[in-house]
């Protein structure tokens, strides 16, 4: 089906050293599923299965909100 584009949605990712989150585009975790936290400095790789659930309910969000514009 046509998909709603999130990919300029930003989603956070928790640093597994630190915990703090590190915020990334959806479209730049595709090309690049690499973050640099911006606390401690660790690079660490996003967990993809739970990027991909993150991927689904901003797309949930984005539909249900092009519905609630529609009326
Ligand atoms: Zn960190």
């Amino acid at each position: 089906m046509a998909g709603v584009d999130v990919g300029g949605v930003e989603l956070e990712f928790p640093c597994p050293r630190c915990g703090g989150p590190t915020r990334a585009a959806i479209q730049a975790v595709r090309m690049l599923p690499v973050l640099d936290c911006p606390a401690c400095g660790e690079r660490f790789g996003v967990d993809l299965d739970a990027f991909s659930a993150q991927v689904d309910a901003a797309e949930t969000a984005a539909k249900a909100a092009r519905k609630r514009r529609k009326g």
